[in-house]
């Protein structure tokens, strides 16, 4: 076997986007461990084309068709091929050099291409959550019958699943999931009414991309890791729980049967359960800043405040409710998030249109693949006319 074999192939979907560039960075450092066989980009073409000249992929997709020219173009003397539109990203997953797929996309979107992935017996990198959290029992039954592993990129899950090795024989008591709280920890109501878009872009500790920013501010993306860490490891709602940790060190715990807890820490830094999604079951040496206990003489935890950040508790009727709750969570969300980016809403406004959604789209127990993306469609169509 050549050296170049030993390499892990690696796909990219949303590689101009935040984890999609961390995850270029660590793959830069750690070149003689992976090469990149497939980058892919809803619009942004110039940074396409930049990392494509750096990286040599085999092939990259730019989703918006009306940039193909200008994409092919500029790679054509590169010698790597160039496809556009949402079909095309769905087929490029297949492609035989590819050994993860790291599905960076934002939303609904990654919900296609990272089955078409997993059918086509690639294992997963998972960073877009909303995946699971619209079609979670689909993805995983399919994940089972593939014999593919999904291997979670969000800190709160990599944490758990750090947690779990050496463990996977033995059953998980319950899990808590950190959560920093947001830039509006411990405002009330009446100081969020007035919230600007640029408040709540300002995260205190991580650095993401706009949709996930303003999940954070909102609670939702707790509520969304909720119901991701349920269909990751295989969880009852009752066996979830939230905890607020400020600091953002601790990045999950795992209370096992015999009361003993594990827990992940370290600086908040993505490209530290990016590498290891690549990596595992290997740690490979890294420069990441390492943790100074001094710099953090107290870590401190407290209730997230749920009648405040009603987000959370929508995640969590919605994990209750089963069936397409959550799909239609999703939706709501992502409109209403577009929403407030576009400065068309206001910031409490956000979890009343999720709940009408709810309340108001047909619930399905049992839906089939169709089904999710009909409570999708309908859903956007709601929030859309409740806006
Ligand atoms: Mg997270």
């Amino acid at each position: 076997m050549t050296e170049e074999k030993q390499k892990k192939g690696i796909a990219i979907l949303g590689s101009t986007g935040s984890i999609g560039t961390q995850a270029l960075e660590v793959i830069e450092e750690q070149s003689e461990h992976f090469s990149v066989e497939l980058l892919t980009a809803n619009s942004n073409c110039d940074l396409l084309i930049k990392q494509a000249k750096k990286f040599k992929p085999n092939t990259v997709v730019i989703t918006d068709d009306t940039k193909y020219n200008l994409v092919n173009d500029a790679l054509w003397a590169d010698d790597i091929k160039v496809f556009a539109g949402e079909n095309a990203l769905a087929q490029c997953v297949e492609m035989d050099g590819i050994d993860i797929v790291l599905t960076a996309l934002v939303g609904y979107a990654g919900l296609k291409p990272t089955l078409a992935a997993i059918n086509a017996g690639k294992h997963i990198a998972l960073s877009n959550k909303e995946t699971l959290v619209v079609a979670g029992d689909l993805v995983t039954q399919l994940a089972k019958e593939k014999g593919i592993n999904i291997y979670p990129v969000d800190s709160e899950h990599s944490a758990i699943f750090q947690c779990m090795v050496g463990d996977f024989q033995n059953p998980i008591e319950k899990i808590y999931l950190t959560a920093s709280g947001g830039p509006f920890r411990g405002k009330t109501k009446a100081d969020l009414a007035n919230v600007t878009k640029a408040q709540a872009l300002k995260h205190p500790n991580w650095e993401m991309g706009a949709k996930i920013t303003i999940d954070s501010a909102s609670l939702m993306n707790k509520g969304l890791e909720v119901i991701e860490a349920k269909w990751l490891f295989g969880l009852k709602p009752e066996q979830i729980d939230v905890i607020v940790h400020p600091q953002s060190i601790i990045h999950s715990i795992v209370q096992f049967e015999d009361g003993s807890m594990k827990a992940q820490m370290g600086l908040p830094d993505m490209k530290l359960p990016i590498q290891y999604a690549l990596a595992y079951p290997k740690r490979l040496k890294s420069n990441f800043t390492r943790f100074n206990f001094l710099d953090y003489p107290q870590l401190t935890f407290e209730q997230p405040d749920l009648k405040t950040f009603r987000n959370l508790q929508l995640a969590f009727d919605a994990l209750h409710k089963k069936g397409n709750a959550a799909c239609i969570l999703n939706a709501a969300n992502e409109v209403v998030v577009d929403a407030f980016l576009k400065e068309k809403i206001a910031f409490l406004e956000m979890p009343e249109v999720i709940e009408r959604c709810m309340d108001e789209i047909t619930f399905t127990a049992k839906p089939s693949l169709e089904d999710y993306v009909n409570t999708d469609k309908e859903t956007r169509i709601l929030a859309q006319e409740l806006i």
